[in-house]
């Protein structure tokens, strides 16, 4: 398939890029599937797509229509990539402490955004709550609910998965990643374990999110810190997430996780983002517990490009105590 019909042709398809010197550090190989390839430059065009193909199908979204998001992040944009690309209006509702390099990048895709003030999920004014009424007082419209729209995890299923299992030809031990949404996670470790039962899946936790509590002791309970990552951890199981089979967690701190990125741009010639370096440095933990001659397969989430003013800033990374050498 050498032309991509349009935006939504070139979603998905990423390659699977061995990291060499971490495969011959371990003696395992350790393959990054490469999201952030994808045109709106994350994992989250897939679940964009997905949702909104989902919608078409089902008749709630019909030429003209309008898609509603509560998101900061890569769901917006790559939901205003084919919101555009489709002729939809895109309204992204944000909560009020994001960063104006945000706002900016998303009014300059077309969206619409409306900033809130920023409470938690629990308040009927959270940015997500005040998505999903939007949606509902407007016609022919839809709140994408990327937490508990499961079209998002079955997005992943029938791609990231299918993808997976076909580039390593089947031959995978290990699936390592963390999660958001948890639509990457659940999709992917569905397709695989119907596949094959003994393929091992891994959850990677940031530092303060529940998730790694929730996989070891069936309850979600925050775990001690506070991560500069963004777009992972989390403190609810999500409708996507839930029912995931996943054999294992551990929680990465960013101490591990910013050196990582620094690696991978370094030795590598990956330009990521932290939620990446969580990922990888993750799997290189399940490769040392595996052993040598076992494939792990990770996600390189998105690009180092959305984080200059942070993670890809001295200055900012001493403020939070962290530096780029672990
Ligand atoms: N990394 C980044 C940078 C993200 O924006 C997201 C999405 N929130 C993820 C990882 C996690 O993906 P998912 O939502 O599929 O769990």
């Amino acid at each position: 398939m050498e032309i991509s019909d349009g935006f939504i042709g070139a979603v998905g398809n990423t390659p699977l890029i061995r990291l060499r010197r971490l495969s011959e550090e371990t003696g395992c190989e350790i393959l990054g599937k490469a999201e952030f390839m994808n045109p709106g430059g994350s994992v989250k065009d897939r679940a964009a797509w997905a949702i909104i193909r989902t919608a078409e199908r089902r008749g709630e979204l019909r030429p003209g229509g309008t898609v509603v998001e509560g998101t900061a992040g890569n769901t917006g944009i790559g939901l205003a990539h084919i919101c555009n690309a489709r002729g939809y209006r895109c309204v992204i509702v944000i909560p009020e402490t994001q960063s104006q390099e945000k706002i900016d990048l998303l009014a300059t895709l077309g969206a619409e955004v409306r900033t809130v003030p920023a409470v938690p999920y629990r308040d009927p004014n959270n940015y997500q709550k005040v998505a999903g009424r939007l949606a509902e007082g407007l016609d022919n419209a839809i709140w994408a609910n990327q937490f508990d729209n499961t079209a998002n995890r079955d997005g992943h299923y029938e791609t990231t998965g299918a993808e997976i299992w076909r580039q390593t030809e089947g031959r995978i031990d290990a699936f390592v990643s963390a999660t958001g949404t948890g639509g990457t996670l659940a999709g992917v470790a569905r397709y695989l374990k119907e596949r094959r039962q003994s393929i091992r899946i891994v959850l990677a936790d940031p530092a303060g999110s529940a998730l790694y509590n929730y996989v070891l002791h069936g309850e979600p309970a925050a775990s001690e810190g506070n991560s500069i990552s963004e777009g992972i951890g989390s403190s609810r199981v999500t409708d996507n997430l839930k029912g995931t089979p996943i054999d294992d967690a551990l929680v990465v701190p960013d101490q591990e996780a910013v050196p990582m990125v620094y690696r991978l741009l370094r030795e590598e010639g990956l330009f990521v983002g932290s939620s990446t370096g969580v990922n990888v440095a993750a799997a290189v933990q399940v490769a040392r517990r595996l052993g040598p001659g076992h494939k792990i397969v990770t996600v390189l989430c998105d690009g180092g490009g959305r984080y200059y003013s942070r993670l890809f800033n001295a200055a900012w990374l001493a403020e939070k105590g962290l530096a780029a050498s672990g």
